[in-house]
């Protein structure tokens, strides 16, 4: 059965939002910011440790910093996307620029996947997202049921 394979959580209507930019980016997030920030004062923000920084100088917004991207700041945010503590993820990861944690931004994309967490990563999905009428609703997100499938695993393991 479908509801099985997956488990239902919800987005609420005030969403924690997490902010991040490569370097070359960080230009175009603050003005992005800046330019939704009305909307965005709604909603729980926070972010990598320079992104998070500039933003909350620049716009006067609270953002929570964690630690910068290159020293883990993304994989704290995947570790609270895991948690259920961070459902929406705008990042402006830069295509021209190769980073030394670029294993850490594979990883961040991958977990918001797994997560069904909402993700722009670039300014035209950033505003087609925030746009969205589900920013003014709760949303259900989807995430396949793992219980089932360690269940199935152990059952296929153990058996003789
Ligand atoms: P930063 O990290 O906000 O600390 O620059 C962003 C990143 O490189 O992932």
């Amino acid at each position: 059965m479908l509801q099985d394979e997956y488990i239902n959580f919800t987005i609420t209507k005030q969403k924690h939002i997490a902010l991040i930019a490569h370097d070359g980016k960080k230009k175009e997030m603050i003005q992005w910011v800046d330019e939704n920030k009305e909307i965005l004062r709604n909603h729980f923000l926070s972010g990598t440790g320079t992104t998070a920084r500039l933003i909350t100088e620049m716009t006067d917004l609270p953002v929570k910093a964690y630690n910068s991207g290159p020293l883990g700041g993304d994989q704290q945010i995947g570790s609270r996307i895991v948690e259920g503590n961070i459902d929406f993820v705008v990042f402006f990861w830069d295509p021209l620029e190769s980073q030394p944690h670029d294993p850490d931004v594979k990883a961040l994309l991958r977990i918001a996947a797994v997560y069904d967490i909402p993700i722009a990563y670039n300014r035209a999905s950033a505003d087609f997202l925030i746009t969205s009428k589900y920013m003014n609703e709760e949303y259900e997100r989807r995430v396949i049921n793992y219980n089932r499938t360690i269940s199935d695993r152990l059952d296929e393991l153990t058996k003789e």
